[in-house]
């Protein structure tokens, strides 16, 4: 192997808009420079931290001209050459900078560094040394008792002092030294065993075992009805790669709201299992990265960033729920879709990517059946039926004479599910007492001074929030416009629900779980928790509740209004309600007992309620598939959501007017046909939050690379008086 004389170093900046990779020559004294080494470099008068992507021998610029290496921060790599691939491939296809692609792989805590502590321990074969003092002997015994010890809990608890100890170990009876930690504590756990899979299990089971015995990189969708078995499956497939010697990553939409999942692959993999959740301090995702790096890990279960464990032997890679948002990091760059993301991981690693779902997103579907993914099915549910779903049309109670947020139909199930001692969720999909309120006599809609939306009425609190900014006021009884007394509560939350019951059902014992009662750590899983113990009949929640719940007693699901998801204006709310229904309706009957699930609407005839109601999704895609190419939105074209913000209204309305002009030179000089099409500039759907005016423009067109062009000169951009510009390539929310 030859002397790598040179490097190239990637700074770690994000103040700028393009990377600076600047070559640095290695002194004699650093050995230990690798390509995904930490490093400081000087940088003009000062020194800025990097990373070495690149090592030479020689270079083409004269040698006095080239700086050299200040230090290596660590004595271990932060990534090696495959993930740095994958960072590369990241800042190509969602054009963002390699340092901040970088920066999704490098772990957290890592400035937290190496957790050290002092350790004493019985030298073995120590002599006995007549001349120890009996506060020394009190240390001898001690240590014989307890083994190693860290020396403060041996100072502490004995009450002696250090020099004590100290001399004790001059004398080489004990030693005294420096041990690395992990800060996180193993917790217990019970051990489980596989079960028998079904014949539906076994099939799927050993067509993804092949391929990974066989070293190849392929791509599955599995498909399988809620309680089909599907996380089995993945326990099995998990365990093929163990004995293969192969690691797994598992990636699940959000941590607290699975705690049973969880609980699965922890009782069945042990120690030998990472899980990565957001409760983690920086220091203890740092150790646990450490961990995965030094292979005493073999399973990482995580959330989206989960994909970047740094694991160098990988087999399978799985995404439970893949239709879920979260797998879209939406809120700053690189905005990555984490299945893409896999899937290049997959690639570069030749392993095996298995996306899981009982709703498949339908762009995936899409490529499924048109071979891009093989198709796996799991059609039966395990031991159960599926639940028996009912549709009630609430313009007819209405009509009916029933103004309650309760049709009879469900009033009634509710109540006999209470003297059974049966278990009811309710689900809405909106938060707070009420959406907004209304002056009967002029129209007045309170709203935020900073936002474009109107307050909603909290009325635990007595007060009026902004759902976007958290501005909060009291609320009114009296119009600040008009005076008039006659205010009125319009659009419901969980909260309106959660005091209609009491007052219906006054004996019942009620929990709500949705953002308002579960901001404090651990609450969720204390709500979760009484209901799961039967401390509670009735559950109310947002989509908090739709997910990962496997409670035998719940015997009945109501959805109030499933209309609140549909309503959003988005080519993607037909389909995000059907997901939701299903997932609710999954959570219902999967004990002995069968499960009913009554779902409330003023939309009967949409194809999203009758297909959820019928629990068909094939005919859901069906309808849906048609809407998309019609309309020429996704699978059949990329989108590329462009938002200008400022302060000035004007200001906005005017950069956004020259970025559409240069949009459209960049899409006509294109040379490749296709079909594209520029929607706006105008008014994002809420036009103002925390004070920035929002403008949008969208781009729909069929090919990518024409979207990326259009990234690449919105990346030369200079911003003035406080506008900012932001994309979104493949978004998976438009407002
Ligand atoms: P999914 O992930 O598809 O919702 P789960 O894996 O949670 O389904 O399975 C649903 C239920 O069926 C769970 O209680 C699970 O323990 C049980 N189960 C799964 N596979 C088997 C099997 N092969 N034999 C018996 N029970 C099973
Ligand atoms: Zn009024
Ligand atoms: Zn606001």
């Amino acid at each position: 192997m030859g002397v790598y004389m040179f490097a190239d170093v990637v700074l770690n900046e994000f103040s700028r808009n393009i990377d600076r990779i600047l070559t640095y020559r290695v002194p004699d004294d650093i050995k230990n420079l690798k390509i995904g080494s930490r490093v400081l470099v000087p940088v003009n008068k000062s020194f800025v931290e990097g990373y070495a992507i690149n090592l030479s021998e020689k270079i083409e610029i004269p040698i006095e001209k080239v700086k050299p290496i200040m230090r290596v921060l660590d004595d271990f790599t932060v990534f090696d050459e495959k993930l740095l691939n994958l960072a590369i491939w990241m800042r190509d296809y969602y054009k963002c900078n390699l340092s901040e692609s970088l920066q999704c792989i490098i772990p957290s805590g890592i400035k937290n560094g190496i957790k050290k502590v002092k350790k004493v321990t019985l030298n073995k074969g120590y002599l006995d040394d007549a001349s120890i003092t009996p506060r020394q002997f009190e240390i001898l015994n001690y240590l014989k008792d307890n083994g190693t010890v860290l020396l403060s809990d041996l100072v502490k608890d004995l009450n002696i002092s250090y020099s004590t100890v100290n001399s004790l170990a001059r004398k080489g009876i004990i030693c005294v030294y420096y041990d690395e930690v992990n800060r996180l504590k193993m917790s217990d756990y019970k051990k489980t065993d596989k079960l028998i899979p079904t014949k539906e299990q076994e099939f799927v089971i050993n067509e993804v075992k092949h391929s990974i015995g066989r070293n190849v990189f392929e791509k599955y969708l599995l498909f399988g009805v809620t309680g089909s078995g599907k996380t089995e499956v993945y326990l099995q497939l998990i365990e093929k790669c163990i004995e293969e010697g192969k690691e797994s990553i598992v990636l699940v939409p959000e941590i607290s709201l699975t705690p049973q999942t969880i609980e699965r692959f922890i009782s069945r993999f042990g120690n030998l299992v990472a899980v990565l959740h957001s409760g983690l301090s920086d220091g203890e995702r740092f150790d646990e990265w450490r961990r995965i790096k030094n292979g005493e890990v073999k399973v990482v279960v995580g959330v989206r960033n989960a994909i970047f464990a740094p694991f160098s032997n990988i087999g399978l890679i799985i995404i439970d729920e893949e239709h879920e948002n979260t797998y879209k990091q939406s809120d700053f760059k690189p905005k990555y879709n984490v299945k893409e993301v896999a899937e290049k991981r997959c690639e570069i690693e030749k392993a095996v990517l298995l996306l899981g779902s009982a709703t498949p997103q339908i762009e995936s579907y899409y490529k499924a059946l048109r071979n891009e993914y093989k198709l796996l099915k799991l059609k039966e549910r395990i031991g159960l039926e599926l639940p028996e779903v009912d549709v009630v049309n609430m313009s007819r109670e209405l009509a009916d004479g029933n103004n309650s947020i309760f049709s009879r139909k469900l009033y009634k199930e509710i109540r006999e599910n209470l003297m059974k001692g049966e278990q009811t969720i309710l689900f809405l999909n909106r938060r707070g007492y009420s959406s907004f309120v209304m002056c009967r006599d002029c129209g007045y809609v309170p709203e935020c001074p900073n936002c474009d939306i109107s307050l909603t009425f909290h009325a635990n609190e007595s007060k009026l929030r902004c759902h976007y900014c958290g501005y909060n006021i009291n609320t009114v009884y009296v119009c600040p416009k008009c005076g008039s007394r006659r205010v009125r509560y319009l659009g419901i939350g969980t909260e309106r629900v959660e005091k209609e019951v009491k007052k219906l059902f006054p004996r019942s014992r009620v929990l709500r779980m949705d953002i308002d009662t579960t901001k404090t750590k651990g609450a969720h899983e204390k709500i979760f928790n009484e209901f799961k113990n039967g401390n509670a009949d009735i559950l109310i929640g947002t989509q908090m509740i739709s997910k990962g719940f496997d409670i035998p007693n719940v015997t009945l699901v109501g959805v109030i209004l499933a209309d609140v998801t549909l309503n959003i204006p988005d080519f993607r709310s037909g389909e995000r309600t059907f997901q939701l229904l299903t997932q609710v309706a999954g959570r219902a009957g999967r004990g002995s007992k069968p499960g009913r699930v009554i779902i409330q609407t003023y939309e009967e005839d949409n194809y999203s309620i009758i297909s959820a109601k019928n629990q068909d999704y094939e005919s859901f895609y069906k309808e849906e598939i048609r809407y998309r190419e019609t309309y020429m939105y996704p699978p059949f074209t990329h989108l590329l959501n462009i938002v200008v913000s400022g302060p000035i209204k004007n200001d906005v309305v005017t950069c956004a007017a020259s970025v559409y002009n240069l949009i459209y030179k960049t899409i006509n000089k294109s040379v490749k046909k296709s079909y594209n099409k520029v929607l706006g500039p105008s008014s994002a759907p809420i036009e103002r939050i925390k004070n920035n005016y929002r403008w949008q423009i969208i781009i729909k067109s069929s090919e990518r690379a024409i979207l990326q062009d259009v990234c690449d000169v919105l990346n030369t951009l200079k911003f003035h008086k406080g506008i900012k510009i932001s994309f979104d390539l493949d978004p998976l929310n438009l407002i």
